[in-house]
C-alpha cells in the first residue's frame, strides 16, 4: 500500500511549460478526461451543467487514489507521471506536468471521491480556494469521481469572460470528441443539463469515428496504415467525395494526443490534390506514432502544439501515406447494395479489392523507400514549404512535384476494373458500357476524358512537350488588357502543351501553332474558351498557375456528353482512361466510371 505522488524537484518543476491550464470550462474538460484515460479507465463519464460554468464532473472507473494521493493530488507539481528528467523525454502518459488538478482547485469548488481497488474504503475530500476544507472516508466504487462547482467562482473576472453557453459547450464537446477519438477502446457519455448528448460504447476506432462523425462516413472511410522504423501512421481519411465546404472533420493525434498543425494538414491536403475541388476539406483522423523522444510536447500549455525532431519527415511521411491509402483502397464509388449500412459490415467495403491490387502498390519505389530504414536521405527541400498555410496556393513547383510524386505511387493498372471486350455500348451519348472480370461498368466519357487530358498535360508539363503543329495560317487574337496580361503568363506553359502564341504588339497575339488535334479554324475559339474557364477556375479556387491551366485546358478540350462515340473511340478511351495514374476520379473529384459487380447484381435478383 504505498502511495505514488510525489512533488517534482524545482529545477524539473522549471523545464516544465509555465501556463494557465483553465482558460475555460473546456480547458478542464480536457485535463480531467485525461487524467482519467491515464488512470487506466475502461469507462468515463462526463456531466455538465450550464456549459461546465455550473458544473463539470468526470467519473472513471480507473485505478483510483490512495488517502494521501487524494490530497496530495491537488498541490503543484504533484504527479505520478514523471520522477526525473529522463521521464520528461519519454511520456507515454497524457498528462505529466501535475498542474491541472492545482490549477482547477485554484478556481472551483472542487469535489474528488475516489478508491482503489485493494482499499476498503475511499476517500471524499472538499476543497475550496485551494483549501481542503473537507476530508473523510467515504464508501465508494473503484476508480475516480471529481465535480468541479461554479468555475471561475472566485475569479469574477474570468467568470465574465466565458462567452455564451452554447459557445462554451461547442468547445467542451470538441474536447471530448478528441479524447474520445483517441481511446476507442475507452466507453465515454457526454451528460449535459441532465440529457445524454454522447454513448460511446467501446468498439474499433472505425466505429468510433462513425458513432462521433456519424453514418455518413460508414461507407466512406479509406484507412491509411503505414509502419516504419521511424514512425507509423495509422487511421481513416473520408474518400473524396465526402470532402466538404467547411473544415472541421480533421484530426490529427501525435501518440494519442490531439494536436493542431497547418503544416501536418497541408501534407495530407496535397495527398487530396487532384482528386477534391480545392476549396473543400476531406474528412481525416490519422494516428501519428513514434518515440517520444523524437517531440516536445512541451512547448504550449495545453499540450497542442508540438515540436518534432524532424518535421520534415513527418510531412512527406504523411503525406506518402494518405496518397498510397488513396491508391490502393478503391475509391471508385461502386453502388452500395448494402444500404442500410451496418458498421460491422464497412470493413469489407474498404478492403483492397485484391491482394495483387495491394501487391502492386507495395511494389512501387516510392514505397519501398519509405518503408526502409532511415528514409531521411529521401525527403528532399520539395517538402521544405515555405508557405505552408494550407489556405494559400503552393508555389508552382511544389504542386507540380507534389502532383508529378502522386503519379509515381499509384499502381499504373487496374486489371479487374478495366473492360474486358471490344464490345461497347454507348448510352444517350454520355456513358458508355463495357464488360468487365467482375461484371460491368459505366464509363462518364467526359469525365473520363477529363481525367485522361489532365495526365496527358501534367506529363507534359512534367518534361514530355506536346508537338506543335505550326500554322500555315497563323491566327491573330485580340484580347482585353486583362486577359492579356493572363495569356503573358501562361506562354511558357502553354508552349509545353503544343500551342506556339507570341505576343503582337499590346494586346494582340499570334497563335503560330497548336496540337495535332486542334483543328484549323478551331484555334482562337480553344484559346478564349481556355482563358474563360481558367478565369472560373481563379474566382473560386485556389490553385498555382499551371494546376489552373492543367485543368482549364482538360475540361475544355474533353469530349462533352451528346457526342456520339465510334467503337474505335470508346476502346481508345477505356484503353487510356485504365493507363491513367488515378482513373478513379476527375481532378475535380466526381467519379470517372462505376462498377456494378455481378456479384451484387445477383444478389439484387436474389440470386
Ligand atoms: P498530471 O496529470 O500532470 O500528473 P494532474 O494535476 O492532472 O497532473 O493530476 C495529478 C495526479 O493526480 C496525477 O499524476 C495522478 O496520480 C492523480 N490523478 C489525477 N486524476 C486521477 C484519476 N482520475 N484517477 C487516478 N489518479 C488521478
Ligand atoms: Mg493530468
Amino acid at each position: 500500500m504505498h502511495d505514488i505522488i510525489q512533488l517534482l524537484p524545482d529545477n524539473i518543476a522549471n523545464q516544465i511549460a509555465a501556463g494557465e491550464v483553465i482558460q475555460r470550462p473546456a480547458s478542464a474538460v480536457k485535463e480531467l478526461l485525461e487524467n482519467a484515460v491515464d488512470a487506466g479507465a475502461t469507462e468515463i463519464k462526463l456531466f455538465v451543467n450550464d456549459a461546465g460554468k455550473a458544473l463539470i464532473q468526470v467519473i472513471d472507473n480507473g485505478k483510483g487514489m490512495s488517502e494521501t494521493d487524494a490530497r496530495m493530488c491537488f498541490e503543484r507539481h504533484a504527479t505520478s507521471k514523471i520522477k526525473n528528467i529522463d521521464d520528461l523525454f519519454h511520456i507515454k502518459t497524457m498528462g505529466f506536468r501535475g498542474e491541472a488538478l492545482a490549477s482547477i482547485a485554484g478556481v472551483a469548488q472542487v469535489e474528488l471521491k475516489t478508491k482503489r481497488a485493494e482499499d476498503t474504503a475511499g476517500t471524499y475530500i472538499e476543497i475550496e480556494n485551494s483549501i481542503v476544507i473537507k476530508q473523510q472516508p467515504a464508501a465508494a466504487a473503484t476508480g475516480t469521481s471529481i465535480a468541479m462547482k461554479n468555475l471561475f467562482f472566485s475569479v469574477p473576472a474570468r467568470r465574465n469572460f466565458l462567452k455564451s453557453n452554447a459557445s462554451e459547450l461547442r468547445h467542451i464537446v470538441d474536447e471530448f470528441t478528441r479524447v474520445a477519438m483517441a481511446f476507442p477502446g475507452i466507453f465515454f457519455s457526454l451528460t449535459s443539463n441532465g440529457q445524454q448528448v454522447f454513448h460511446l460504447e467501446s468498439g474499433s476506432l472505425k466505429q468510433r469515428l462513425v458513432q462521433i462523425l456519424g453514418n455518413n462516413y460508414a461507407a466512406r472511410l479509406v484507412n491509411v496504415n503505414e509502419e516504419t522504423d521511424y514512425m507509423n501512421v495509422y487511421g481513416f481519411v473520408g474518400k473524396p467525395e465526402t470532402a466538404k465546404k467547411t473544415r472541421g472533420d480533421q484530426y490529427f493525434f501525435v501518440n494519442n494526443r490531439f494536436i493542431k498543425s497547418a503544416y501536418l494538414n497541408h501534407a495530407v491536403m496535397n495527398a487530396f490534390s487532384d482528386m477534391i475541388a480545392k476549396d473543400s476539406f476531406p474528412m481525416y483522423a490519422l494516428f501519428i506514432d513514434l518515440d517520444p523522444s523524437r517531440l516536445d510536447i512541451n512547448v504550449h500549455p495545453t499540450k497542442q502544439e508540438i515540436k518534432f525532431e524532424d518535421e520534415k519527415i513527418i510531412y512527406a511521411f504523411v503525406q506518402s501515406a494518405v496518397k498510397h491509402s488513396l491508391a490502393q483502397f478503391s475509391i471508385t464509388p461502386t453502388l452500395d447494395f448494402d444500404l442500410d449500412i451496418n458498421i460491422q459490415q464497412t470493413d469489407a467495403v474498404s478492403q483492397p479489392f485484391t491482394t495483387d491490387k495491394k501487391d502492386a502498390v507495395v511494389a512501387t519505389s516510392l514505397y519501398k523507400t519509405f518503408t526502409q530504414k532511415h528514409q531521411a536521405h529521401f525527403i528532399d527541400g520539395k517538402s521544405d514549404l515555405k508557405n505552408w498555410d494550407d489556405r494559400s496556393p503552393l508555389p508552382e513547383e511544389v504542386v507540380i512535384n507534389n502532383t508529378q510524386s502522386f503519379l509515381d505511387i499509384t499502381p499504373k493498372k487496374y486489371p479487374l476494373q478495366k473492360p474486358t471486350t471490344d464490345n461497347f455500348i454507348q448510352l444517350q451519348n454520355s456513358i458508355i458500357l463495357a464488360e468487365n472480370e467482375n461484371g460491368f461498368i459505366a464509363i462518364h466519357q467526359q469525365n473520363a476524358h477529363e481525367r485522361i487530358l489532365y495526365e496527358r498535360f501534367l506529363n507534359a508539363l512534367k518534361g514530355k512537350p506536346i508537338a506543335t503543329q505550326r500554322s500555315l495560317f497563323p491566327v491573330t487574337i485580340e484580347l482585353v488588357p486583362g486577359d492579356a496580361l493572363l495569356l503573358n503568363e501562361l506562354l511558357n506553359d502553354l508552349q509545353a502543351l503544343g500551342y506556339l502564341v507570341e505576343p503582337f504588339g499590346s494586346n494582340t497575339f499570334v497563335i503560330q501553332g497548336t496540337p495535332a488535334d486542334v483543328t484549323a479554324g478551331n484555334e482562337k475559339n480553344t484559346l478564349e474558351k481556355m482563358l474563360d474557364q481558367y478565369k472560373h477556375f481563379s474566382n473560386d479556387l485556389k490553385f498555382s498557375k499551371r494546376e489552373k491551366l492543367l485543368r482549364s485546358m482538360a475540361w475544355q478540350q474533353s469530349v462533352k456528353t451528346g457526342v456520339p462515340l465510334s467503337q474505335k473511340e470508346m476502346g481508345a478511351l477505356a484503353d487510356e482512361l485504365f493507363d491513367c495514374g488515378l482513373p478513379n476520379t476527375t481532378p475535380n473529384g466526381k467519379p470517372c466510371y462505376l462498377e456494378f459487380k455481378k456479384t451484387e447484381l445477383d444478389k439484387m435478383f436474389g440470386k
